[in-house]
């Protein structure tokens, strides 16, 4: 008989880990009380901001939450440029950027863009942070997917978040190009299909969304127009066929943590935790994507969707619970990477410590394989979980964490809390890349930095910028001329 998969259970006053791996992620929620007063000293005394991405190690997330510094934020990409943004204005004098490198230089061209060039931002490792995805879109194979997308009439290219500033611009230098994050996903591409007629869509680099955001629409298109107009009002069964069509979707991306939730660990979700609640990011397989679709429309028992979904998703459930008297456990499997567990707990133990006696529990079920977990006997609990320790991951079963993320230390960022405002010049390895390079006669940084300001437009106002719909239907039509124009 196979073991279960580990899990923690949350309850009003304690976790419950089962399992090895579990055992790990509950230890990091306790952290030590000295380092928790130092961090919190020196974020205090030199007004350093802190934005961290929900994947962070937990090690750190149990740290950065027990601060008492209010300008700490915990969230997914889109947010995290935003809440750099807004510390400055609150007073921060220094940023500090927890998670990829991608993530530091949105942030850095999102301070530069309000103004605040003098502000330093930091990010928590001296050597270059990667990203599997980000770097899929450095390929020969993208830029052919760019040229055929430039060739396209009315195309727009819909890039993921989690790419390079010089991916942004020289894909903006070819064709239009708007940013997206997994949260807005869907509704930037079906504005873009709503605002510009006959548009092309091209999504890219990652290929699981890319072919998820596929099935969630054909789902969609099946379903009345009243349910779809509720999604986006501007679509109906109609338009979604012409969606199907005209959306396009790069076939060569992908993450390496996401890419472990595959067909075995689903499968295992579907035959073993068939009363489970699951929540799946829009970057894993089709497989458990399909799992969490299926449940979320079954019974409202699933969600498909970004970190913030998952997140509000397992809060609503309990919430309900609670709100219905129903003392049980209910348990949830956390198709995405494992550092969400931090927020996870907050986000539980908040709303179950306003109902005491409420006997709700939250089961987080982690799909990973019993030997994602590797011995480091130089570590105080004689484990790690995932990628970090060496062990690599399992399609057997996942390794749910990120390497790339878990290069941020906690002791790289005492060093850049202790370091900022007294040597800043030996911070030097740490500050995001600049990206002075021209292309097209602009910087990669601020050329790149342009499709991100989009985004924040659509964020803002809900409909793609008019700027970047007329760069849509006027510079395919321009390069036509310009390529019949007599030599
Ligand atoms: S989980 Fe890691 S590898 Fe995957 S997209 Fe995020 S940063 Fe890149």
């Amino acid at each position: 008989m196979r073991e279960p998969f580990p899990s923690l259970v949350i309850t009003e006053d304690a976790f419950l880990p089962e399992g090895s791996f579990a055992e790990a992620q509950a230890e990091f929620l306790r952290p030590d009380p000295a380092v928790v007063r130092e961090l919190d000293a020196l974020l205090s005394a030199k007004k350093i901001g802190v934005v961290a991405h929900f994947y962070m190690d937990p090690e750190l997330q149990g740290v950065l939450s027990a601060c008492t510094w209010p300008h700490v934020h915990i969230s997914d990409s889109l947010k995290m440029a935003d809440a750099a943004v807004e510390m400055v204005e609150a007073g921060c004098a220094h940023i500090v950027v927890l998670g990829v490198d991608f993530m530091s230089e949105n942030a850095r061209a999102m301070l530069d863009a309000a103004g605040h060039h003098r502000v330093p931002l930091y990010r928590v490792a001296a050597a270059p942070i990667g990203c599997s995805l980000a770097e899929s879109a450095d390929t020969p194979e993208y830029d052919a997917y760019l040229d055929e997308a430039a060739r396209t009439e009315r195309a727009l290219h819909v890039v993921y978040i989690n790419t390079s500033l010089h991916t942004k611009a020289r894909a903006h230098a070819r064709v239009p190009t708007i940013t997206c994050t997994s949260s807005n996903v869907v509704a930037t591409v079906l504005s873009a299909f709503a605002q510009i007629e006959g548009a092309h869509v091209f999504f890219g680099p990652d290929t699981y969304m890319g072919a998820n955001l596929r099935e969630l629409f054909a789902t969609l298109a099946g379903q009345r127009d009243e349910a779809i107009r509720a999604l986006h009002p501007a679509h109906d069964r109609a338009s979604l066929r012409g969606v199907l069509e005209r959306f396009h979707y790069f076939r060569q991306g992908t993450c390496i943590v996401h890419h472990m939730f595959g067909e075995e660990v689903a499968r295992r979700v579907r035959d073993e935790y068939p009363d489970a609640f699951v929540a799946a990011h829009l970057e894993v397989p089709g497989e458990m994507f399909h799992v969490a679709l299926e449940r979320q429309q079954a019974a409202d028992a699933g969600v498909a969707g970004s970190t913030s979904n998952i997140l509000a998703f397992i809060e609503r459930k309990v919430a309900a619970a609670v709100a219905a008297g129903e003392a049980r456990r209910l348990p949830f499997v956390l198709g995405t990477e494992a550092g969400m567990i931090t927020s996870i707990v907050n986000g539980v133990r908040k709303i179950l410590s306003a109902h005491p006696g409420s006997g709700v529990e939250a089961q987080i079920v982690f799909p990973v394989a019993a030997e994602a977990i590797a011995a480091a006997p130089e570590h105080e609990l004689g484990v790690v979980p995932g990628a970090l320790g060496g062990e690599g991951c399992s399609t057997a079963g996942g390794c749910a964490t990120c390497p790339f993320m878990k290069m941020n230390s906690l002791d790289a960022l005492l060093h850049v809390a202790r370091t900022a405002a007294v040597a800043d010049d030996d911070l030097a390895p740490y500050r995001p890349r600049l990206y002075v390079e021209r292309i097209d006669g602009r910087t990669a940084a601020d050329l790149g930095g342009e499709p991100i300001l989009h985004m924040r437009a659509f964020s803002r106002g809900g409909r793609l910028p008019a700027a970047l719909v007329e760069d849509v239907t006027t510079r395919h039509a321009r390069r036509a001329r310009g390529s019949a124009s007599p030599a």
